[in-house]
């Protein structure tokens, strides 16, 4: 489709400074914060912040609106889900600058979320095009026996700050979708292009009011209180292993089912036949694209032990040719600024502790305020920081191996098991090797960083459970019923348990 843009304000703050979205927008319990801009520390809009009592007014108002949002026929149901998509489309310029200048990404990662957004939004429409059960064989005569799939009623979403968009409406479209009302928690550091951006595009596509709450809110409050809540069926969390597992043991307490996607330290392999060019371009767009705030990227780059030198130059003359700053007011900057302070100390604690331990930067290791330096870090070695921890920031550890047999052991050597990707110089090497990683994705030949709203998204080990997006929604995003009808009542059924 074509974009066609336009001078109206999609997110005119009037329409919702200082207050939460539910179905209108109402000043919430919980005060407000500020949102600020992470290049330049100015504030953007004041944000209205939910507290528990807000969450659990919003998780009963999405409960009573939900049957009469999932009896809405499909037509009308996947109309309002494209209408938003157009939204996105037609506002396309403003809510491109409101993503670059609160998450501090370049355009090209804006333009990224924008258009992923708009496919989640076709995706979830056409969900609902799809039969949604079937007849099943029966041992009894004159029986009806069907199976379907009904919404689990209200769907609880917590995202992150670094892809806030895509992640909040990778779970909000589908969940949606399939005839479930939502309650939206976005990150308080993205509330903006995590949350209040989704909520004026449904708005404003005409969803009724009450079928979508966005509460903004400190997630060991407003967060713990939503996935507490008893009127939410199902819990779609992204964000970090250390929170997933929280919230993992609070669902399971209440025997809820909780879709977890959580952190990455995931393998870049460079077999001894790779092209060590076109492996050092997926290591340094995998490693460094957004700040490196990405939980798919390369989070070891494990390279055989002849080709290490001539990678390691490759990708340290990437990262030095890198332009770091503020790029929405650069539009050469690649690499923007860390989403605060307390992420970059993070950061560089990981690279200090990984040098004490004998690693060796060839680049970087640098910040001014928020913006760090692409670092690359040679000789990095089991049980140092940057081998065992998620970095989350532009940091490159590099680990080399002696054969396959060792960049397998290596790429599995993590708790994680996110991405993982091999390049090697035939797509035969490449598969061998790839077909014994344990991740939820394996790429051979391409970056480790990679998602469409075609395809489950799925994740191993402490990287969480469950999938979304693709065929995974309808799994995760419903429950099934059984049903059986007869004309003629009966007394006895074959079958027990
Ligand atoms: P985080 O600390 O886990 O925060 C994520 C969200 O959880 C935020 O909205 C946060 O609220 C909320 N939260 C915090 N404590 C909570 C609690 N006790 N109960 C309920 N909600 C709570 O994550 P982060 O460190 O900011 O984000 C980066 C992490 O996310 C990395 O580990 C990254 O790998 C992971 N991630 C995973 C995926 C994936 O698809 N697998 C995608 C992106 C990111 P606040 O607003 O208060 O912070």
């Amino acid at each position: 489709m074509t974009n066609t843009h336009t001078n109206s304000a999609l997110l005119a703050p009037d329409t919702w400074s200082g207050r939460v979205f539910t179905g209108t927008w109402v000043a919430p319990r919980g005060g407000t914060t500020t949102d600020v801009e992470p290049a330049t520390g100015k504030a953007l809009a004041e944000i209205g912040m939910a507290n528990p009592e807000d969450i659990a007014a919003s998780s009963l108002h999405a409960a009573e609106q939900q049957r009469a949002w999932a009896e809405r026929t499909h037509v009308e149901r996947a109309g309002i889900l494209l209408d938003a998509a157009e939204l996105i489309g037609r506002h396309w310029t403003e809510l491109r600058e409101w993503i670059m200048r609160e998450t501090g990404g370049v355009a090209a990662k804006a333009d990224l979320e924008l258009h992923d957004a708009q496919q989640r939004l076709r995706q979830a429409a056409a969900m609902v095009y799809q039969p949604s059960g079937g007849i099943l064989p029966t041992e009894q005569s004159e029986r009806l026996s069907y199976a379907q799939r009904l919404p689990v009623g209200v769907v609880g979403v917590i995202s992150p700050f670094n892809f806030p968009l895509v992640l909040s409406m990778r779970s909000v479209a589908p969940a949606l979708a399939v005839g479930n009302s939502v309650v939206l928690k976005p990150d308080i550091r993205t509330p903006v292009s995590g949350g209040i951006l989704i909520a004026r595009v449904l708005e404003e596509a005409g969803l009724p009011a009450g079928v979508l709450h966005v509460v903004p809110g400190k997630g060991s409050e407003a967060g713990a209180a939503l996935v507490d809540d008893d009127h939410v069926g199902v819990v779609s969390f992204t964000g970090s292993t250390a929170v997933g597992r929280k919230i993992g043991e609070a669902t399971g307490a209440k025997l809820k089912r909780a879709l977890l996607e959580l952190g990455g330290k995931n393998p870049l392999v460079v077999l001894d036949d790779a092209d060590v060019e076109a492996a050092a371009s997926a290591g340094a767009w995998g490693n460094f694209f957004h700040q490196g705030q990405i939980c798919m990227a390369t989070g070891r780059h494990l390279v055989h032990e002849s080709i290490a030198d001539d990678y390691i130059d490759a990708l340290t003359s990437k990262a030095n040719q890198m332009r770091v700053g503020d790029p929405f007011q650069d539009d050469t900057v690649e690499v923007g600024p860390i989403i605060d302070a307390k992420q970059r100390d993070n950061v560089d604690s990981i690279v200090q502790d990984t040098i004490r331990a004998g690693a060796r930067a060839t680049t970087g290791t640098r910040y001014d305020d928020l913006f760090y330096q692409p670092t690359v870090l040679a000789d990095v070695d089991p049980g140092m920081a940057a081998y065992e921890e998620e970095i989350f920031g532009p940091v490159a550890a590099v680990t080399t191996f002696a054969n396959d047999e060792e960049a397998i052991q290596l790429a599995n050597d993590t708790p994680y098991g996110l991405k993982a990707a091999v390049h090697g110089g035939s797509l035969a090497h490449g598969i061998a090797v790839g077909d014994r990683l344990h991740a939820g994705g394996v790429h051979v030949n391409e970056p480790t960083v990679g998602d469409e709203a075609t395809v489950p998204f799925a994740a191993a080990k402490a990287s969480g459970h469950g999938a979304i997006g693709g065929p995974a929604n309808v799994e995760e995003f419903t429950r099934w019923q059984w049903i059986t009808q007869r004309r003629t009542p009966t007394g006895s059924q074959v079958g027990g348990g």
